[in-house]
């Protein structure tokens, strides 16, 4: 089995992904920002839909889903949570159940915060992750349904898996994450490298993703927040995570 993944944007700063399984010829969206887009990629790569997997019920992943689901009859795999504000749903799924797109294997893990149900999909075997508005490069999203405490245990269960795990999101938002992050992190060499990287990216308008977990370790300061000198960079030493982490996601909110 192997995992190839296609990578577009939508909307304005929107990430579609594909993800296909050679094998047995099966293909995922990841959200549906907009049915164009989703229908051009697959014309480029020659592949069938069959699944759309939704991360979260907001406007912006679910906007292309009615439309694909009529011309290509796929199935809409959404959070339990959230699937009565998400259309034409064929299965929901929860925290541990398992989603499989062809002969490819993923782990729902739930992620809530940015809305109260958000998911995301972990193929294990295929060291990815579609973690849709819960983590960005070098960012996260917002805390909008849920409270800055359950976002950063979020971002945790995120920051546990293997190193080498490409995480794919939901927006390229990383320009501007990068240059708040390092108003909390001036001195961060993970960072400094980081932005030089997405830099040139940018400029040949190239997408700064997939980033991987690794990397976010390094350099993101919303999966630092238990770091003392995060801490103390925010005027928080000795104090919760959850709490530093608040802070964090507060002056983003006013960057
Ligand atoms: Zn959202």
């Amino acid at each position: 089995m192997t995992a190839n993944t296609h990578l577009f944007l939508c909307l304005k700063d929107n990430f579609g992904v594909l993800v296909h399984d050679s094998e047995t010829g099966a293909t995922a969206a990841i959200d549906a920002p907009e049915a164009a887009p989703v229908e051009a990629a697959l014309k480029a790569t020659g592949w069938q839909l069959t699944d759309i997997l939704v991360t979260h019920h907001h406007n912006d992943p679910t906007a292309g889903i009615a439309a694909l689901k009529r011309h290509h009859h796929c199935r809409v795999t959404a959070p339990r949570g959230e699937a009565a504000r998400i259309p034409d749903v064929d299965a929901t799924v929860a925290e541990g159940d398992s989603v499989k797109v062809g002969a490819l294997s993923a782990r729902v893990i739930e992620t809530p915060g940015h809305t109260s149900g958000h998911i995301s999909y972990w193929f294990e075997q295929d060291k990815l992750a579609f973690v849709g508005d819960t983590l960005f490069s070098i960012g996260c999203g917002r805390v909008i349904e849920g409270t800055p405490a359950m976002m950063w245990q979020s971002l945790l269960k995120l920051r546990a898996l293997p190193d080498d795990t490409q995480i794919y999101c939901g927006h390229e938002y990383t320009d501007a994450n990068i240059r708040f992050a390092r108003t909390i992190e001036p001195q961060n060499r993970a960072l400094a490298a980081r932005a030089e990287t997405a830099k040139q990216q940018l400029a040949q308008g190239h997408p700064t993703i997939p980033t991987t977990i690794g990397e976010e370790k390094a350099a993101n300061p919303f999966l630092r927040a238990d770091i003392p000198v995060v801490a103390t960079a925010v005027g928080l030493a000795g104090k919760s995570a959850a709490d530093v982490f608040a802070e964090i996601r507060e002056r983003k909110n006013k960057f």
